[in-house]
C-alpha cells in the first residue's frame, strides 16, 4: 500500500488479522506500533514525543544489529514518524500501525480503545495485542431498507464499511411477482402489480442477500432501519436465526451518509455494551461474594489463570501493573519473589501483568470483559480484575 492512502483507515477484517499473521521479512525490520491517543495523550503532540522516545528505546535494545539493519530501521521509524505527524488524522482512541517498505507492508487501524505504548521490530508483525482487542468486539450487520431499495454496513470497532456488491443493482429494480409465479396459479394473499408485490419480492430478495452476508462477515448483531413499511414486512419475514440476533430498528433515510449510520450504531452498541458490562460485574461480584465460582483481585486471579479455571477475565479498562513472570511455564506475580515457586526458574520482571494474564485466559478459551462504562469506577474499588470460575 502506498503512502498516499495512509491517512485512511481499513475496518479490521479476518483477511487483514491472516494476512499480518503470514507476513514475514527476512531481510528489514518490521515495525508494530501501538499508541495510546486517547484526547490527553494526543494534547500538545505528546503522541510524538512518546513515538521519539519508543525509537530510542527500541534502537538500545538493537545493540547486536547490522548497519544495513539499523541504517532500514530509522528509515522505517522515519516513515512512521512522518505519518504521525502528517498523515494522521488525530482521532480515535488507540493506534495499530504495521510497516515494512521493504516488503510493501503498510496498515494503519485506528482504534476503539488505547492500548499500551509499544513498538516492536522483529522479522513479524506483532499482534497479540489488536488480536486481544478485536476478539472484544461485536461485529454489526447494518440493513438499511426502503420499498425500492436496500444497503448493508458492517460496523466493527468504531469503523464502518458499506458492502453495495451485497445487495446489488438489481435489487434496487425489483421485477414483479407475475413474471416468477408458475402461470396458472393464484396467489391469494398478493395482489399483483401492486407496491405490495413490489415490496415482498424486494424484501425476499434482501433476506437472501442478508442469509449470505451474515455468516461470511462473522457478523454477531443485526440493526435494521429505513422506513417503517418496509421494516416491518422485512420482520415479518426475517427468519428465525437472524431474528434472533435483531438488537435494534431504527428510522433513518435511505440516503444517510455512512457516518450518521456509524453513530447511530455506535450508540445502540454503547447502550448494549454497558447493560452486558453491568450484567457481567454483578454475576462477578455475586459469586466472589458467596465465595463460590468467583474471585477479585489480582494475585488470585493470575493464580486461578496458572491453574487454567478462568471461565471470564473480567478486568477495569486501562488497568495495568508490572511483575514478573517465570520465562519457563508462564507464572505470573506481583509478588516480590526471585524464583517460580511453580519450578523454580528465576523470574523476570515485565511491564505488565496484567497484559500478559489477558492472553493467557484468551489461550484458554475463556472469555474476555473489559469493563469501558460506569462499571469502571465499582470495579477499581473491587480490585480492579477478578474472574468467574470454571471449578
Ligand atoms: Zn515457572
Amino acid at each position: 500500500m502506498s503512502e498516499e492512502h495512509i491517512s485512511r483507515y481499513d475496518m479490521i477484517t479476518v483477511d487483514d488479522l491472516n494476512k499480518l499473521k503470514e507476513f514475514k521479512c527476512d531481510s528489514a525490520p518490521v515495525l508494530s506500533l501501538y499508541l495510546d491517543v486517547t484526547p490527553p495523550e494526543r494534547a500538545n503532540k505528546k503522541h510524538i514525543t512518546k513515538f521519539k522516545r519508543l525509537v530510542r528505546e527500541a534502537r538500545e535494545r538493537m545493540s547486536n544489529a547490522s548497519r544495513e539493519y539499523l541504517s532500514a530501521f530509522q528509515e522505517e521509524a522515519g516513515r512512521l514518524q512522518r505519518w504521525l505527524e502528517v498523515g494522521y488524522d488525530e482521532t480515535g482512541r488507540g493506534l495499530a500501525v504495521f510497516s515494512c517498505s521493504a516488503e510493501g507492508l503498510w496498515e494503519a487501524f485506528r482504534l476503539p480503545a488505547p492500548l499500551r505504548d509499544r513498538l516492536a521490530v522483529d522479522d513479524r508483525p506483532y499482534i497479540r495485542p489488536l488480536v486481544t482487542l478485536a476478539d472484544e468486539y461485536e461485529r454489526y450487520a447494518v440493513l438499511l431498507i426502503d420499498k425500492k431499495m436496500a444497503r448493508m454496513f458492517l460496523v466493527y470497532m468504531g469503523e464502518i464499511a458499506e458492502y453495495s456488491e451485497v445487495i446489488g443493482k438489481d435489487v434496487s429494480r425489483p421485477t414483479t411477482i407475475q413474471q416468477s409465479r408458475p402461470s396458472g396459479r393464484k396467489d391469494r394473499g398478493a395482489k399483483p402489480g401492486t407496491d405490495e408485490t413490489y415490496l415482498v419480492q424486494h424484501v425476499k430478495r434482501v433476506i437472501s442477500a442478508l442469509e449470505e452476508f451474515y455468516p461470511n462477515q462473522e457478523c454477531d448483531r443485526l440493526i435494521i432501519g429505513g422506513t417503517d413499511e418496509a421494516i416491518s414486512e422485512l420482520r415479518n419475514r426475517l427468519p428465525k436465526s437472524l431474528a434472533r440476533q435483531l438488537v435494534a430498528e431504527i428510522s433513518i433515510s435511505l440516503k444517510a451518509h455512512p457516518d450518521e449510520v456509524l453513530r447511530r450504531t455506535l450508540e445502540i452498541e454503547q447502550q448494549i455494551e454497558r447493560e452486558v458490562e453491568a450484567g457481567r460485574l454483578s454475576m462477578l461480584l455475586r459469586a466472589a461474594g458467596e465465595g463460590k465460582g468467583g474471585i477479585l483481585g489480582l494475585e488470585p486471579t493470575l493464580r486461578a489463570i496458572f491453574q487454567g479455571r478462568v471461565r471470564m477475565l473480567i478486568v477495569e479498562e486501562g488497568y495495568r501493573k508490572p511483575g514478573l513472570e517465570c520465562p519457563n511455564c508462564s507464572y505470573l506475580t506481583t509478588a516480590e519473589a526471585t524464583h517460580c515457586p511453580a519450578c523454580e526458574t528465576p523470574l523476570e520482571a515485565i511491564p505488565d501483568v496484567v497484559e500478559r494474564a489477558i492472553e493467557a485466559a484468551l489461550d484458554q478459551k475463556a472469555q474476555i470483559e473489559v469493563l469501558r462504562g460506569e462499571t469502571k469506577a465499582e470495579m477499581a474499588e473491587q480490585g480492579h480484575i477478578g474472574a468467574l470460575l470454571r471449578y
